[in-house]
């Protein structure tokens, strides 16, 4: 849980879990993260669950009721995409990436999630005992105890776009919603980046009975492939980590008063 600073403008933020992420809490942990820089970096007027609020109690006659409806849906439908992603066995998602600015080629604005590679598979454990909450709380402390992260969130942007893009090792059948841009690198050289770092222990035993209860729920499962270990499939399938960018793009805006 430390801070470093590599060059002017790109800064490393190390978390360090005391217990494994799964699917699902891993990708509440990037989404999460995101609605805080969308409000931070004045994307969105209010915060999220705010908007959530606002949407049903505004006025139907309110100027603002489209635009609120259009970014809640696109956040909604690009988390449910990157959850899918995580929970792809063939599909090894190693970083993501959120992007201010009019174009993924020349943001203001990037942060970097390099995420840990052995997230468990929320097919197979169970939300309960694998809670978000706590990995959440961990991430949002070190990035609200940086100081290059809060002088970043600080620094005035207007509204523009938010894109999310992910790089992945991908054998399962391509995603329709994270379209391929092989030529594409982050371009941490000319703008302010924050790579956070998420990282847990890999001798931690995940120390909970979610095997059992899934068995139960699982016994005629067709998915045999579950119950491969996953870098056992990694090695007989491994393709090139490329960049895929999210179809849907998250348009900032100010509220009319
Ligand atoms: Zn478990």
């Amino acid at each position: 849980m430390f801070t470093k600073k590599i060059n002017k403008k790109e800064t490393t933020i190390s978390v360090d879990l005391d217990e494994p992420l799964t699917s699902n809490s891993c990708s509440k942990l990037i989404i999460e993260s995101m609605k805080y820089i969308l409000y931070q970096k004045q994307q969105i007027p209010f915060p999220y669950d705010t908007l959530l609020q606002l949407q049903k109690t505004n006025k139907p006659t309110n100027k603002n009721n489209n635009t609120i409806k259009n970014l809640l849906a696109t956040i909604e439908l690009i988390t449910d995409e990157l959850t899918c992603q995580l929970h792809t066995n063939e599909c090894d998602v190693r970083e993501v990436i959120i992007v201010i600015g009019a174009t993924p080629v020349s943001p203001k604005f990037l942060v970097k999630f390099e995420l840990p590679d052995n997230i468990l598979s929320s097919k197979k454990h169970m939300e309960y005992q694998h809670s978000y909450r706590k990995p959440l709380l961990t991430l949002m402390r070190c990035l609200i105890k940086s100081d290059e992260f809060q002088d970043a969130m600080a620094l005035p942007q207007g509204p523009t776009n938010t894109f999310v893009l992910v790089q992945k090792s991908d054998a399962s059948t391509k995603s329709d919603f994270f379209l391929p841009k092989p030529q594409y690198t982050p371009p941490i050289q000319t703008s302010t980046c924050i790579s956070i770092k998420i990282k847990h222990n890999d001798t931690i035993n995940p120390n909970c009975t979610c095997m059992n209860i899934v068995k139960i729920h699982h016994d005629n499962d067709e998915s045999s492939v579950d119950d491969i270990p996953i870098n056992i499939i990694q090695i007989c399938t491994k393709k090139p980590y490329l960049w895929y960018q999210s179809k849907e793009v998250v348009k900032g805006f100010k509220y009319i008063g």
